[in-house]
């Protein structure tokens, strides 16, 4: 296995920033925003604040967040990272509250 740099390292973020082209990967709603006024996607970008590194997952801990692939990793500005992770624990909640719901006695 070839060595990685750890999630957040400048290197990772540098190749995730320009692949990206420098502004939020949100779109379709990931954050609860349309962003119907820019194409359906956030185009907000350095100027806007601070963007965030992270995998379209936002419900990852850490630890499997730092195994996230490159490829897989998204940049979020801050505005859509805290609202789409927001959204996302919120569904992931909601499901496994369902989950546990179901009855045990179904066999
Ligand atoms: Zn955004
Ligand atoms: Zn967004």
């Amino acid at each position: 296995m070839t060595h990685r740099p750890p999630l957040g390292a400048p290197a990772v973020w540098q190749t995730v920033m320009d692949r990206a082209g420098a502004h939020c990967q949100c779109e379709g709603g990931l954050c609860g925003n349309q962003h119907s006024k820019t194409g359906m996607r956030c185009i907000n970008g350095t100027a806007h604040g601070r963007l965030i590194v992270a995998p379209a997952d936002l419900t990852l801990s850490p630890v499997a967040a730092a195994a996230v692939p490159v490829e897989q990793l998204r940049v979020w500005c801050a505005d859509c990272h805290s609202k789409a992770q927001r959204r996302q624990l919120a569904s992931k909640q909601e499901q496994e509250r369902q989950q546990a719901d179901e009855p045990l006695a179904l066999f």
